[in-house]
């Protein structure tokens, strides 16, 4: 889970047309402000100098991002690949985008059956969008995925919805458990709290069902046993981190955008970026990792942001 290719994962702001009750960037309509694209341009392409070559642009709705194109298009001549997290809210924005040859993946993020995913986003009409958005993509041969936020309320449902994306015609799925941070944290009352470790465990085992079933879709599952990580290496020293954040703040921090400023890898008004795991960094990997093997099931990133809350 530490080894993937170097991930750089952009938000550059979070503006939202929605204001969903599990969104942990806590994006609104009245999120206004955000990185200049330059500035978000001129970081990358040192982040592109260490060895990052994947771009994931989410936000805030990154399609809704002012200067999209711009950044898309900055990011292909810097030589990565790029892939969008949306809402499906404007799809031929995307399309376009993609069909331009900026974007190479999307993924559109579904939570649940319709009446769940219309509460969880707040708003009517939510979960046709997305599936319109799905459609829209897929029928033009773009390479497209899901992103299923999973609550308690929808963990049940799950088989269903991963049946029905699948005969959408999707490639690709990701299953992410939701996590008590930014509004989710307020909204604990309608969406529930956070996975406990028997939930988890029963979402890797749907999650390694469903790759059996179909083993022409693709399956990620970001809870993890503690038993997988048994194998993982301690953390060294200098070791590119991956994934790296760009937050809307312009910090650059470890891992998950709710990592505290204590980790700060730099600012976008910084002339040097330091990526790579130093002491301090890789202690709280380690502790992270210590307490992921003690669990039964865990997401990795959750667990460090818990340790650096601490730190
Ligand atoms: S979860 Fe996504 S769509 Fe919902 S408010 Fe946050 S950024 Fe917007």
């Amino acid at each position: 889970m530490l080894t993937r290719h170097p991930i750089v994962q952009i938000h550059p702001s979070r503006f939202c047309n929605y204001t969903c009750l599990h969104c942990y960037s806590s994006s609104s309509p009245d999120v206004r402000n955000g990185l200049p694209v330059n500035t978000i341009l001129s970081t990358t392409a040192r982040l592109a100098d260490e060895g990052y070559r994947l771009a994931s642009l989410s936000g805030g709705e990154p399609v809704l991002y002012a200067e999209f194109e711009a950044l898309a298009e900055g990011l292909t001549a810097q030589g990565y690949q790029t892939s969008v997290i949306s809402n499906g809210t404007h799809p031929h924005r995307l399309l376009r985008t993609m069909q331009a040859g900026h974007v190479q993946h999307a993924s559109i993020s579904i939570d649940g059956p319709q009446h769940l995913h219309d509460t969880i986003r707040q708003k009517e009409g939510a979960f046709k969008r997305a599936l319109t958005a799905l459609s829209t993509l897929l029928d033009d041969g773009q390479s497209t995925g899901a992103v299923v936020s999973v609550t308690q309320q929808s963990l049940p449902h799950l088989p269903q919805v991963v049946d029905d994306l699948i005969a959408h015609g999707i490639q690709q799925i990701q299953l992410h458990p939701i996590a008590a941070v930014g509004r989710a944290s307020q909204s604990v009352d309608i969406i529930g709290a956070e996975l406990p470790q028997e939930a988890l465990m029963r979402l890797i085992l749907i999650a390694e069902v469903f790759s059996k079933l179909y083993p022409n879709v693709q399956f990620h599952c970001d809870a993890v046993s503690g038993a997988m990580l048994n194998t993982q290496p301690p953390a060294q020293n200098g070791r590119l981190i991956s994934p790296i954040v760009i937050r809307d703040d312009g910090w650059l921090v470890p891992y998950s955008y709710d990592v505290s400023n204590t980790f700060a890898l730099g600012h976008v008004s910084d002339p040097v970026v330091n990526c790579r795991l130093n002491d301090q960094t890789a202690a709280a990997v380690d502790c992270a990792l210590d307490a992921c093997k003690r669990l039964a099931a865990c997401t990795f990133y959750r667990e460090f942001a818990n340790v650096a809350k601490q730190a």
